[in-house]
């Protein structure tokens, strides 16, 4: 199943048609794309019913955030190999976590304003919480999971890095800094939910291209490290950590400019793009 924010409303694609949830379950679940996930099992048994798979078109719809107002976004460094190595950064044992604040949280149809002459890219498979999580085990990670779509972590590097200790989160919770959709993809879904392709392209050129197989801390062993610390909520996200290619990590460094496109695409899960614009 997929599912989007089809201009504010929670919505689904059967028979290659999009389907407005409120309407086709006549007021049963509403049309707030974030309040699914409190009732997720029983919308995922109603949306077999109406055997609610695949995608269609979306005809020039305002594409907002799948799961617009997350109560908590957990952000996690160098979960790649090839980036802690272009950021100077070891290898860590447990995965390095920091929040992006909930307001930066936007859909395919916003235009995001870049901050300065340094913010900078990074793809990002998103995790997104579909049942509470305590001490949850690896091996029943992905049962908390309703499903993933891509992110952008974009990250003011000049105000993360100011200081005498990086600040992370607020780095990278300038508005608009997370881009997530076109859609939430159910893992079932996916030809491999542990192994999926990741390009993001800038203009059209590729910046960074990677597997998620190759993260260091897989979505299961995320799920279990942060939920024996605190209880994951039906619909938070967890942005999983990029590839190598960023603009911080080049010779010479590269960042961001209004009016280009950024383009961030996992397979089986969707192409997100994302426009940005100066002040
Ligand atoms: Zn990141």
């Amino acid at each position: 199943m997929r599912l989007a924010n089809v201009n504010g409303r929670l919505t689904t694609f059967s028979g290659g048609q999009l389907v407005d949830v409120e309407k086709a379950s006549e007021g049963r679940f509403p049309s707030d794309p974030q309040a699914v996930f409190e009732r997720w099992e029983e919308f995922g048994r109603w949306a077999e019913g109406i055997s609610a798979r695949g995608s269609a078109p979306v005809p020039d719809a305002n594409l907002g955030a799948p799961v617009p107002r997350p109560r908590q976004v957990f952000g996690i460094g160098v979960n790649y190999r090839d980036h802690a190595a272009e950021a100077n950064a070891s290898v860590p044992d447990s995965p390095v976590v920091f929040t992006k604040f909930p307001t930066c949280v936007v859909g395919p149809s916003h235009v995001v304003q870049v901050a300065g002459e340094t913010t900078d890219w990074e793809i990002e498979l998103v995790a997104v919480i579909g049942r509470l999580a305590r001490d949850v085990r690896e091996e029943d990670a992905w049962d908390h999971v309703a499903g993933v779509t891509v992110g952008q972590d974009l990250s003011d590097r000049t105000l993360q890095l100011a200081g005498p200790l990086p600040q992370f989160s607020l780095g990278k919770s300038r508005p608009g800094f997370g881009p997530t959709g076109p859609w939430l993809v159910t893992p079932d879904e996916l030809p491999d939910r542990d192994d999926l392709a990741l390009v993001c392209r800038l203009d059209g050129e590729t910046v960074q291209e990677s597997r998620t197989s190759a993260m260091i801390f897989p979505v299961p062993a995320l799920v279990a490290r942060l939920s024996r610390v605190c209880p994951l909520l039906p619909g938070d996200l967890i942005f999983t950590g990029t590839p190598a290619g960023v603009g911080l990590g080049r010779s010479p460094q590269r960042y961001l400019r209004p009016g280009q496109q950024l383009e961030s695409s996992i397979e089986g899960v969707g192409d997100l793009r994302t426009r940005l614009s100066g002040p």
